[in-house]
């Protein structure tokens, strides 16, 4: 696999001095003195930093359908109402309405050792266990195989654990987080088959920590929906432990969260029109709505100031792109991507011409690079551009593209589809959970990949897709 990947890589290189003349005329030093205006403009620049601070802080998490998340949308539209772009507006869109209630109560009755609290978040989606609670015995697990090989005789009535670590021994955290998440998933519906009351899945996180990570999670028409939730790495462990010692210990399990009806929100959109080519359209973005732990900081505010930050530079360095430049706010791709699937509908009615999509949502981090969903030939030309952006750390450009809220956009004529990657060892120390705060995004760092995408966006506006 990584020979071939090479292989290709290598062959691509080559293919691109070949193609190199049939391109558009690129102005090698002219773009790399833009891009170092690019950069040194990021860098000295606060007002991003200062409205993920608003947004953070002052808003605070935006889950969908929140008063908060109404509240984002209005106050992102008049930044960007202020800022003289060619137009602003807003896309309807319908969004599911989940509360997590009262705060949860997890609770572990050990014949030996008494009672111990254990922190927990209600999964997003999940139901409530009612105000009671339930109290079960917990049986755990680390695979699904694992559970169908118990059978209902070991599983009815009781609660499932799925405790599946991380992968600690992959640099890159989100595959790690690839090879667990579908305990999250597919818990609750795995579980119910078998006659579960209730599961509890370990967090998605590299470390053992007190924060429970929550995260969406799923049920199956004519599956009983059973109430889930996501306990703490720290806590995952300790109750293993006891599970060990006192296989018939009881859980009490406690969550009064719930789906309320669907709510009226937007996806908004900020646009400057290109000056040659403007049916041409580059989309940079992120989600707007955040999970209810925390202020949703890295998760995804930092994509979003970012995208609108992209904006910002173009109009102060009077970079005037050639294709149209969007600003994409999504909102809902936590629990539902309405907005992701909302514009790419209304993309496609419009019969948009979109040749790229960026989104940042993988944390406010220090640039690694890009990933490219696109055919070969625009991997060439992005391959093109390296060494534009390797001064910048840009080192990083594979074919492992794409992201949530750009994905409904996929085979809509050629459009690439660009996932922005900045390094990702602390991203799931914050991913979901209350520590997910504006202290725990360092300006520098965050406006590097403002930057970054702004590179992008303008070679890709110059020299189109
Ligand atoms: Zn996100």
């Amino acid at each position: 696999m990584l020979f071939k990947t090479t292989l290709r890589t290598a062959l691509l290189a080559v293919a691109t001095v070949v193609a190199l003349p049939a391109m558009a005329q690129q102005n090698y030093a002219a773009d790399s003195i833009t891009i170092r205006k690019i950069y040194d403009n990021a860098l000295t620049s606060y007002e991003s930093y200062d409205n993920l601070r608003y947004l953070t802080k002052k808003i605070g998490n935006r889950l969908s359908g929140s008063p908060q998340a109404a509240a984002a949308v209005e106050w992102s539209r008049q930044v960007m109402d202020k800022m003289g772009l060619d137009r602003v507006y807003l896309q309807e869109v319908m969004v599911p309405h989940w509360v997590r209630g009262e705060k949860e109560i997890g609770r572990v009755t050990n014949s030996r050792a008494g009672a111990a609290d254990m922190n927990i978040a209600a999964l997003g989606g999940s139901v409530g266990t009612g105000a009671k609670g339930i109290s079960a015995q917990v049986v755990e697990v680390k695979s699904f195989e694992e559970l169908e090989k118990l059978g209902k005789k070991k599983v009815q009535g009781k609660i499932v654990f799925f405790n599946r670590p991380f992968d600690n021994t992959h640099l890159n955290t989100m595959q790690a987080y690839g090879g667990a998440v579908d305990q999250r998933g597919g818990g609750p519906v795995a579980a119910a088959k078998l006659g579960a009351v209730g599961v509890l899945v370990r967090s998605m996180a590299n470390e053992v920590q007190e924060v429970p990570h929550t995260g969406s999670t799923r049920y199956q028409e004519g599956v009983a929906k059973i109430p889930a939730a996501a306990i703490s790495t720290k806590h995952a462990n300790q109750l293993s432990d006891l599970l060990q010692d006192d296989p018939q210990l009881n859980f009490y399990l406690r969550m009064t969260c719930e789906t309320l009806p669907d709510v009226l929100s937007y996806n908004v959109i900020g646009e400057l029109k290109g000056t040659e080519k403007p049916e041409e359209i580059i989309v940079v973005g992120g989600h707007l709505d955040s999970w209810d732990l925390g202020e949703g900081a890295h998760d995804d505010g930092t994509g979003c100031m970012q995208s609108i930050d992209v904006l910002r530079m173009f109009k102060e360095l009077n970079i005037k792109p050639k294709r149209t430049v969007r600003a994409v706010l999504f909102m809902n791709e936590e629990n539902g991507l309405r907005g992701g699937l909302k514009y790419a509908e209304l993309a496609k009615k419009n019969n948009e011409k979109h040749i790229a999509a960026i989104e940042s949502d993988a944390g406010g981090f220090t640039p690694r690079g890009f990933g490219i969903d696109g055919t070969a030939a625009q991997f060439a030309k992005a391959k093109s551009w390296h060494n534009l952006l390797t001064p910048y750390g840009l080192h990083d450009l594979n074919r492992d593209g794409g992201g949530a809220d750009i994905g409904p956009l996929k085979g809509q004529g050629t459009v690439a589809l660009i996932g922005f990657r900045p390094d990702s060892q602390r991203y799931f120390d914050y991913h979901h959970t209350e520590i997910d705060v504006f202290e725990n995004v360092n300006r520098r760092e965050m406006q590097l990949g403002s930057a970054s995408m702004a590179a992008l966006v303008y070679l890709l506006a110059e020299y189109g897709f």
